[in-house]
C-alpha cells in the first residue's frame, strides 16, 4: 500500500497541464487551456484545464477532477495504478505502507503470472517471427487474412510449434516453476505444451496485460481437433469478465459513443486495421453481465453485428435481455447473407461498411419484435408466445418511461391494447422482485457493538479510505444522492403518519421514499448509494425494515463507512443549491426528517430529470444526424414525457412550500 504521505506528495506535485498534455493538445485561452475533450466526442473544445486551480473540467460531458482522476479516467487506472503513473512521470520515490506478510505473497504471485505470460507472449512472436514453421504457417495464414505486420505486431499475434513441450521445456530453461506455467494453464498436467502447432491470438486484461491465450489450430488433418482453444480459468484469468480487444477499444468507445460486438479475434482485428476500432468480441461465449458491465464504464450503446442464419439469430436474441438490464441501449445489425464483418469489410472497404451499419442497425426490442411476428404469423399459440417473449424483454428496462415508449410502439406492432401489455410487463417485474427477495442471505444474527465495529473498521481501511477521499465526487449529482441516502439511513426505520383517503396510515419512513422514487430508483449513479438502496429495497419487498446493524455488517467496506459516517457526524444544511429549489424549513434537522425526505426526493428528482433532458436532447442531435427515423421518434417522445414530469414536479414543489 502507498503511504499517504507518498500519496500527498504525488498529489501536490503533479501539474494537471502537464499530465493532460501528454493526452491532449491544449491551447491557451485567458489563464486557463483549452482542448478537445478526451472523454468524449467534439469539435469544438469544452475541455477546460485551470493550471491556478490545478484541475481539468470538461463542459460538455461534466467530467472534471485532479492529475490522479484526469489519468485514472483516462487510462482507466485504479486509484493506486494512477499514483505510481504519476509518481513515474515526476520521479517520485515511492513509499509504501509495509502490507501483511499474506498480501505481499499474493501480489508477487500475481505479478510473477504476468511476468510469465508475458515471457509466454514473447516466445509465441519470436516463433513466428523467426522460425520456418512460423513463418511458413502462421505468419502466412495472417497475410492470406490480410493482416499487415504493423496489425499483427500491435495484437501481439504468435504462433506456437507442433513439438510436444516446446514452450514448457524453455520456460523451464529460464527458471520459471513448471506449477505456475500449469497453474495459468500453458502446461499441461502431462508436462506438455497446452497450444501446439497454433496461431496465438493473446488476450490483453485492462492494462494491456497478456491474461490469457487463444489458439486457432491451423492443419484440419485431425477432426477430433477443436478449431479454437482458449487458456483455462487462471487466477488472473476469468472468462466471464473479459472481453477480447476491450483493452485496444476503450477509448475509441468512449469517444465513438458506441461499442460494437462482434464474434471472432479475426473480426475484431480486421476491424481494427481498417480503422474501426470501437469493437470487442464476446469470443463465442454468451455476453455475461460483468461483460456488459466492462462496456457500460464506457458506453451504454452496443451495437452487435450478427452474420447470417435467421436460427442463429433468434438464438442470440436471447442472451441480449441481458444488456437491457444493465440499462444499456442495444441495437442490431444483420450482415448481408454469406458476410462476416471481416469479409465483408475487406470487400467493401470502411466506408461503406459503417455506411451500412448506420443504415441497417435496428433497435433490439423493435427488430425482435418484428423477426418473430413475421414467423407466428396468426397461429394463435405463436402468438401468444411472441407477445410473453417480447413483453419480458420490455420488462427488463429499468427506465419507466423508456419502458411506456416501448410499450406504445409493440402495441402498435402487435396490434395490441397497451393496457394489456402493460399488465403482463407488470407482471414480470414482480416476479423478478420476488425473485430478488428470496435470493437474499438470511439476516444476521450478530449483535453487535456500534463501537468495536467502528474501530474494527477503521483499522482496515486506513489506506482504503484515505483513496475514497481523494477520489472525491464521483457524479454531478452525488451531493443530492447523499442527502436522500442519510435521511434513510439515519431515519428510514422511523415510522411516519401519512394522509391516506380514509384517514391516517402508519409507514416506515424507508417505504414512504421508495413510493415516491420508483421513477428515479435506477438513475442512482454513486455505487455505494446504489448498493445501499437496494439492500433497503430487498428489506422492504420481503416485508423488513433494514436496521442500522444490517447496514454496518455488510461485507464491503465502503458501505459500512458510509453509514458509518452518516450515523456519526452531525448533519448540517448545505447551501449548494439554493438557487435551485428553497430549502424546506427552519427545525432542527433530527426532528425534520419528513419535511427534509420530500424535499430531498424532489431535489433529487428535479436533479435527474434536468439531467435527463439533457441526455437525450443530445441523443436527438445525434440520431438527427445518422437520420435514424425510428430512434428519433422514440427520444422525442421521452422528450416530451420528461418534460411533463419536470413541469409536475416544480408544481408540487411551489403548492407545498407557499
Ligand atoms: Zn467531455
Amino acid at each position: 500500500m502507498i503511504a499517504p504521505r507518498t500519496v500527498n506528495e504525488i498529489i501536490e506535485t503533479a501539474r494537471i497541464e502537464e499530465v493532460v498534455e501528454d493526452f491532449v493538445t491544449l491551447k491557451r485561452r485567458g489563464s486557463n487551456l483549452v482542448g478537445l475533450c478526451p472523454f468524449h466526442n467534439e469539435k469544438t473544445p469544452s475541455f477546460n484545464v485551470s493550471p491556478s486551480k490545478n484541475i481539468f473540467k470538461c463542459f460538455g460531458c461534466g467530467r472534471g477532477g485532479n492529475a490522479v482522476q484526469f489519468v485514472m479516467e483516462h487510462e482507466n487506472f485504479t486509484f493506486p495504478e494512477a499514483l505510481r503513473f504519476l509518481a513515474k512521470k515526476y520521479s517520485i520515490e515511492i513509499e509504501e505502507d509495509k502490507p501483511s506478510e499474506e498480501q505481499r505473497a499474493a501480489q508477487l504471485e500475481e505479478e510473477s503470472f504476468y511476468i510469465l505470460n508475458q515471457f509466454a507472449r514473447e516466445f509465441f512472436q519470436k516463433q513466428l517471427f523467426e522460425t520456418v514453421p512460423g513463418k511458413t504457417i502462421g505468419l502466412s495464414y495472417f497475410k492470406e487474412r490480410g493482416f499487415l505486420e504493423k496489425t499483427i505486431r500491435k495484437f501481439e499475434l504468435g504462433f506456437s510449434p507442433a513439438q510436444r513441450d516446446a514452450f514448457t521445456k524453455r520456460a523451464l530453461e529460464a527458471q520459471y516453476k513448471i506449477e505456475s506455467l500449469k497453474q495459468l494453464g500453458l502446461t499441461t498436467k502431462y508436462d506438455t505444451d497446452f497450444f501446439k502447432n497454433r496461431v496465438i491470438f493473446p488476450i490483453h486484461g485492462l492494462t494491456g496485460k497478456p491474461i490469457a491465450f487463444a489458439g486457432r489450430a491451423l492443419s484440419t488433418a485431425d477432426k477430433r481437433t477443436p478449431k479454437y482453444i482458449n487458456s483455462p480459468e487462471s487466477p488472473i484469468y476469468h472468462k466471464s469478465k473479459v472481453l477480447y480487444g476491450l483493452y485496444f477499444a476503450r477509448q475509441e468507445i468512449r469517444r465513438q459513443d458506441n461499442c460494437y460486438m462482434v464474434e471472432g479475434y479475426t473480426d475484431v482485428i480486421s476491424l481494427h486495421q481498417h480503422g474501426i476500432e470501437n469493437v470487442v468480441a464476446s469470443s463465442g461465449t454468451s455476453l455475461t453481465p460483468e461483460q456488459i458491465k466492462a462496456v457500460k464504464r464506457y458506453s451504454a450503446n452496443i451495437t452487435v453485428l450478427y452474420d447470417g442464419d435467421p436460427a442463429g439469430v433468434k438464438a442470440a436474441l436471447r442472451g441480449l435481455d441481458l444488456i437491457l438490464e444493465e440499462g444499456m441501449n442495444v441495437r442490431l445489425v444483420m450482415l448481408p447473407d454469406n458476410q462476416d464483418p471481416d469479409s465483408y469489410i475487406r470487400e467493401v472497404g470502411a466506408t461503406e461498411f459503417e455506411d451500412f451499419l448506420k443504415k441497417n442497425a435496428e433497435d433490439f426490442i423493435l427488430f425482435k419484435t418484428r423477426i418473430l411476428q413475421s414467423d407466428a404469423g396468426s397461429d394463435p399459440i405463436q402468438r401468444s408466445l411472441l407477445v410473453r417473449d417480447v413483453v419480458s424483454s420490455i420488462s427488463r428496462i429499468a427506465d419507466p418511461i423508456k419502458r411506456s415508449i416501448y410499450v406504445q410502439e409493440c402495441s402498435q406492432l402487435l396490434q395490441m391494447e397497451e393496457t394489456l401489455l402493460v399488465r403482463e410487463i407488470n407482471k414480470h417485474i414482480q416476479e423478478r422482485l420476488r425473485q430478488k427477495a428470496r435470493e437474499r442471505p438470511t439476516g444476521q444474527e450478530i449483535e453487535t457493538d456500534f463501537r468495536n465495529l467502528r474501530e474494527q473498521n477503521e483499522k482496515e481501511v486506513t489506506g482504503g479510505k484515505h483513496e475514497a477521499q481523494q477520489i472525491g465526487l464521483r457524479s454531478p449529482d452525488e451531493y443530492q444522492e447523499r442527502d436522500l441516502i442519510r435521511i434513510l439511513v439515519c431515519h428510514g426505520h422511523k415510522e411516519v403518519e401519512i394522509e391516506v383517503e380514509d384517514g391516517q396510515e402508519v409507514f416506515s419512513l424507508a417505504e414512504y421514499i421508495f413510493q415516491n422514487i420508483e421513477d428515479i430508483r435506477d438513475n442512482f449513479d454513486h455505487p455505494v448509494y446504489r448498493k445501499i438502496l437496494d439492500m433497503y429495497e430487498e428489506a422492504f419487498i420481503s416485508g423488513e425494515v433494514l436496521s442500522h446493524q444490517d447496514l454496518l455488517m455488510d461485507e464491503e467496506i465502503e458501505v459500512r463507512n458510509t453509514v458509518m459516517e452518516m450515523l456519526t457526524t452531525p448533519y448540517e444544511y448545505s447551501d449548494w443549491d439554493k438557487n435551485d429549489l428553497p430549502l424546506q424549513t427552519q427545525k432542527h434537522p433530527e426532528e425534520n426528517y419528513m419535511e427534509d425526505s420530500f424535499s430531498a426526493i424532489m431535489r433529487l428528482k428535479l436533479k435527474k430529470i434536468k439531467g435527463r433532458i439533457r441526455e437525450n436532447q443530445k441523443i436527438i442531435e445525434k440520431v438527427r444526424e445518422e437520420g435514424d427515423p425510428t430512434q428519433l421518434e422514440i427520444h422525442v417522445k421521452i422528450h416530451m414525457e420528461l418534460l411533463k414530469m419536470r413541469n409536475h414536479i416544480t408544481d408540487q414543489f411551489k403548492n407545498v412550500i407557499i
